[in-house]
């Protein structure tokens, strides 16, 4: 059984692990058939995060196939899932309140413990989501990044004709265009690749590009921050409308500027959104199952598992969306 394996960061290696032991009690092994690159994995390739536990499989983002059960798990062998890959607790105030997402005891598998990037894993069976048959895996891999934009958007309760302006158009951003334009809103992305523009234009060929230097004087109804850097966090508290909203995607640890004078008399409300709940992956799985609902161009390229370090390599570059192995 083969592995990614991050010794320490910058170390990817392929190596062969011991073959897994049975499924037990609430658990399933799954047989991965791809997993998707996230900016997360990235960050602790680069040692960016500092919670990362080192030597660590990574990877959080498979889709896979049920080929083994324990015998408390409800679900058939042959049955394609994605993983849910944050672990809660069940128990603190937050999972009471159906916030999973903020637990207290919250663990993202790939960053604080292994992750799945191996040809097969072992899981508890809370943490995987059924995939009905007519959702292809080439959209199925993209459920859970698409399910951290469905959990953010909500929050702003974007409008038919409601102008959304998306800074930073990776995954998250993308994924932003295609939702704001099901609800009907006017989408313009600021972002500096001009690369990410030409994918938004498949996405939506109505989509309006701009670099955020040439955002002069205009202001929308709604702003997406998902690029996470303090120049565009800046930008979205300058762009955003009066009694308008900003959806906080994006994450830095360097300070940020913080104009209290236009949010408090201009009455902007800021969201904060971390990841999802199971519930928005249910919602994911609804918006796929359309099939006039299109994701694919965000998925640029599926590539052998083996190619790991291109893929790597290309996904820190830049210029494509997500890309996902193929194991
Ligand atoms: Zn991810
Ligand atoms: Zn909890």
């Amino acid at each position: 059984m083969f592995e990614l394996y991050l010794n320490q960061p910058g170390d990817l290696v392929l190596r062969e692990a011991n073959a897994l032991p049975a499924a037990k009690k609430d658990e399933v092994k799954l047989k991965i058939i791809y997993g998707g690159i996230c900016g997360s994995d990235l960050k602790v390739y680069k040692g960016l995060i500092s919670y990362a536990a080192y030597p660590l499989r990574p990877g959080h983002e498979v889709l896979g196939r049920i080929i083994e059960v324990g015998e408390n798990v409800p679900y058939e062998i042959g049955t394609r899932v994605v993983v849910f890959p944050n672990t809660f607790c069940g128990v603190c105030e937050y999972c009471l309140q159906e916030k999973t997402n903020i637990c207290i005891d919250k663990q993202p598998i790939g960053v604080s413990s292994d992750g799945v990037f191996a040809e097969e894993v072992i899981i508890e069976s809370k943490y995987i989501v059924p995939i009905p048959e007519e959702i292809a895996d080439e959209k199925a891999i993209l459920i859970e990044p698409f399910a951290v934009t469905i959990h953010a958007l909500k929050k702003a309760n974007i409008r038919k004709g409601n102008s959304v302006a998306i800074i930073g158009c990776g995954t998250e951003g993308l994924f932003s265009v295609a939702i704001a334009k099901k609800l009907g809103a006017k989408v313009t992305i600021i972002d500096i690749n001009a690369n990410k523009w030409e994918i938004a234009k498949r996405l939506d060929e109505n989509v309006r590009t701009i670099h955020p230097k040439d955002v002069k004087g205009e202001l929308f109804d709604v702003v997406i921050e998902a690029a996470g850097v303090p120049a565009s966090i800046e930008q979205s508290m300058e762009i955003v409308k009066p009694g308008g909203c900003i959806v906080a995607i994006g994450i830095t640890c360097d300070p940020v500027n913080y104009p209290s004078l236009k949010i408090v008399r201009s009455e902007v409300s800021i969201f904060g959104s971390i990841i999802y709940t199971l519930k928005d992956f249910t919602e994911a799985i609804g918006y796929l199952k359309d099939p006039k609902f299109d994701l694919s161009p965000v998925l640029s390229k599926i590539v052998p598992y083996t190619d790991f370090h291109q893929a790597f390599d290309d996904a820190m570059g830049g210029n494509f969306a997500k890309i996902a192995l193929k194991f």
